[in-house]
């Protein structure tokens, strides 16, 4: 059995294909959404999820999160006294999630589906895979975020369509154009805001919050422990008024309380400049896709953020009609992963569809740029050209600058700038050119890029019929293969968590955390909680435990509206 996972930046789920339709499958907790967050508790042993999230801001020196926005790049989080790349934290949190398959499918599961961003550079694709890899499971193809929602939708079914997928998540925004066209589907173009979702809607909210009570009266909000407190609550009041016209905002601290009602009018006020920020990426997509809104057939919501009743009613008057919200926004990624899994295991009861992908970026080389006398290196030269349909091949001719010239070094970059200093330097070649007058030699060189994200530059010299050839596949900031056998076995020996304890360590870790936010009369209630449901997890009775349990967690719903 494949498994389609969609590893996301704040939430990440794992689903299966039943044979009619695709299933989310809960984690250990019961829940279908695992935060993307991992860490490691006091005995050093793998917490992931929710746990690690409620340790997020009481042990922030040993949980990491939003590991995502890393991928692909050498950056390193210490962990207690390790320190770990983005892969490795994916692959923790992977490595949960294949064994919350296995709980439910009752087998070994060693293969999946992983969805990514549609503007993944290569190098976060193999990051992905690589993480997959290191926790076990072969990635039998990374899929689409926005194809993968297309396919939840069912879209593949159509014998043609264009559409549009707006995406907004925890802490970023994504929109695509997807064509499909005799079964194959392409992602036309991709844009968006890698800093802007739901949280930044939280933040805003408590901006708006401390600025109505008055700072001074307030404690210190930029204490840690406040603000994730404000954070939490401005995210409950924002759900909370997708529903109810208003909500109350409320800060509780010792026997003091401030309270702030928040109307859905309100709310729209305080939140207009994201919303505002949504319309360029949708412009820039729609723009470098050659599409207008009259020839989209579709518009799909995907993400969290999108069950907010201002980003519907935005998407609505900018598209002048209503988008596809049949499907849950926060699972339609992992279902289409399992949907794609299924086609990868030729499922007989879906139809196979060839997926095409697009070069998100621009692939070019350094050139030098004569003015008047004299000459300018360092300009950028486009090869192939962003949101082009892979596999591609281009060619562009060059010349020589110089009198005498002897060689010519190919630099090849990705990128937009114009200049190459501000793009990702990829690889470079020299190559030999018979000396001649400046301009008589001409270099046709030739860049192919295709779906493995493999990049061939082959330059031509017709002046004396050579060719050369430079094969980029490793990119800077992914693993070399010998290193991602040394981290599987450092790996392998970190210590999980027991899965059927996850319950109790969940609620101890929340104890904790409230206990550090609040203080007083409360903080000792919540000690002698935290207390009492140690002993009884000391007696080892899981009568008890359970007892304990559902009372301590009824007594925190007063304290912890986010139960
Ligand atoms: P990602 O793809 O970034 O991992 P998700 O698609 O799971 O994230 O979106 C997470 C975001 O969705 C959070 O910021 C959360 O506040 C928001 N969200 C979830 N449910 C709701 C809701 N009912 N109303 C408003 N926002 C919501
Ligand atoms: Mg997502």
């Amino acid at each position: 059995m494949i498994i389609g996972i969609d590893l996301g930046t704040t939430n990440s789920l794992v689903a299966v294909w039943e044979g009619e339709q695709a299933r989310i499958i809960p984690n250990a907790l019961g829940e279908l959404l695992t935060p993307s967050v991992v860490g490691l508790d006091d005995q050093g042993q793998l917490v992931v999820g929710n746990i690690a999230r409620e340790r997020l801001h009481t042990h922030p020196h040993l949980t990491a999160s939003l590991f995502k926005r890393y991928m692909g790049s050498a950056r390193e989080t210490r962990l207690g006294t390790t320190v770990y790349r983005a892969e490795e934290l994916s692959a923790m949190l992977l490595r949960s999630l294949k064994e919350d398959a296995e709980r439910a499918l009752g087998e070994p599961v060693h293969e999946a589906v992983i969805s990514v961003p549609a503007y993944f550079s290569d190098a976060q694709r193999k990051a992905t895979r690589i993480a997959g890899e290191l926790a076990g499971l072969k990635v039998e193809k990374l899929v689409n975020e926005p194809t993968a929602a297309a396919l939840a939708y069912g879209l593949q079914q159509r014998s043609e369509a264009n559409f549009l997928v707006f995406d907004l998540g925890g802490g970023t925004f994504d929109v695509s154009i997807l064509e499909l066209f005799e079964g194959v589907m392409e992602i036309r173009a991709s844009a968006g805001d890698n800093f802007l979702g739901g949280e930044d809607f939280d933040d805003l909210l408590v901006a708006h919050f401390i600025s109505k009570i008055g700072n001074a009266d307030l404690p210190d909000t930029t204490q840690p422990a406040i603000a994730q407190r404000l954070r939490r609550e401005a995210q409950r009041v924002r759900h909370a008024l997708g529903q109810a016209p208003v909500a109350r905002f409320s800060l509780r601290e010792q026997d003091r309380e401030w309270d702030l009602e928040l109307s859905q009018g309100d709310m729209a006020e305080v939140v207009k400049p994201l919303l505002e920020r949504l319309r360029a990426p949708i412009e820039r997509a729609m723009r470098d896709a050659r599409i207008k809104v009259g020839d989209l057939d579709e518009i799909l919501l995907v993400g969290g953020t999108t069950r907010m009743p201002l980003v519907r009613k935005l998407v609505a008057s900018l598209f002048g009609r209503i988008p596809s919200m049949q499907l849950d926004p926060d699972q339609v990624v992992a279902q289409g992963a399992a949907i794609q899994a299924a086609l990868q295991a030729r499922h007989a009861s879906l139809e196979e569809v060839v997926l095409t992908d697009v070069c998100p970026y621009t692939l070019g080389m350094e050139v030098s740029v004569k003015q008047g006398a004299t000459v300018q290196s360092g300009h950028y030269l486009p090869i192939i050209e962003r949101n082009t349909v892979v596999p591609v091949s281009r060619v562009q001719t060059v010349y020589t600058l110089h009198d005498g010239q002897k060689a010519l070094q190919l630099k090849v970059y990705q990128g937009e700038s114009r200049l190459v200093s501000n793009n990702i330097f990829l690889g470079e070649l020299e190559i030999p050119v018979p000396p001649r007058k400046a301009g008589e030699v001409s270099l046709e060189v030739r860049f192919t890029y295709d779906n493995n994200g493999l990049l061939e530059a082959q330059v031509h010299v017709p002046i004396n019929g050579e060719s050369h050839r430079l094969l980029i596949e490793n990119n800077p900031g992914v693993l070399a293969p010998e290193e991602i056998s040394r981290r599987l076995a450092a790996l392998q020996d970190l210590k999980v968590h027991p899965r059927d304890q996850q319950v109790n360590t969940l609620l101890l870790a929340r104890l904790d955390r409230l206990y550090q936010e609040s203080l007083g009369e409360s903080r000792e209630f919540i000690a002698a909680m935290a207390n009492h449901f140690q002993q009884m997890l000391e007696t080892q009775d899981e009568q008890l435990i359970r007892k304990a349990r559902s009372e301590i967690s009824q007594r925190l719903a007063h304290f912890d509206m986010e139960g």
